[in-house]
């Protein structure tokens, strides 16, 4: 999985000054390398019952994976995009809040999922998605990331929900 690294793209102070931002776009545009990503991230756990996917990065893998295991796509979305009868979840940023919604019938009790997502920084993220399958009685088996940044405690704090990523990087300063 080393060489898909070289088609992670940094750059420095997007969307703000401070962040490095990782550009998945170049590993998108190499339809090998994108296939072997997703092949790597299928490895990485069972088939599940269904992928639940974030918006937006995380649906061009977790749309993907979903064909892959041939199992349901079921998007987290931001508030306010979904038509039907929704289940919402405010998580923290950094400066502020944020919500995550999914459709109320979406998802059944019992079933096990995998949240996908690009990249895991500091979770809360992929820990409101994981509160939002759980409110609808899914198990969540685990979260898939291709990349995640190390140092920010994202790992910990999906806990005991496992993550697992492909690449890692470490964030400095
Ligand atoms: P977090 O909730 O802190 O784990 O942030 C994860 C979400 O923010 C994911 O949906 C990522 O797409 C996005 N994200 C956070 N940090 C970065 C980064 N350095 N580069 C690209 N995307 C990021």
């Amino acid at each position: 999985m080393q060489d898909l690294e070289s088609y992670i793209r940094d750059i420095p102070d997007f969307p703000k000054p401070g962040i490095l931002f990782k550009d998945i776009t170049p590993l998108l545009a190499d339809p090998a390398a994108y296939a072997r990503a997703i092949a790597g991230l299928a490895a990485q756990v069972g088939r599940p019952d269904a992928v639940v996917a974030i918006e937006s990065r995380g649906f061009l893998f977790g749309a993907p994976l979903a064909l892959h295991w041939q199992v349901p796509l079921i998007p987290a979305r931001k508030a306010g995009k979904l038509p039907s009868r929704t289940v919402r979840q405010v998580y923290a940023l950094e400066y502020g809040e944020d919500s995550l919604e999914m459709h109320a019938d979406g998802l059944s009790t019992g079933q096990r999922v995998v949240i996908v997502d690009d990249l895991l920084a500091t979770g809360g993220t992929a820990q409101a998605t994981a509160a939002l399958a759980r409110q609808l009685g899914a198990d969540v088996q685990a979260a898939l990331f291709l990349i995640e940044l190390e140092g920010l405690g994202g790992r910990e704090r999906l806990a005991p929900v496992p993550a697992r990523s492909l690449l890692r990087a470490r964030v400095s300063g």
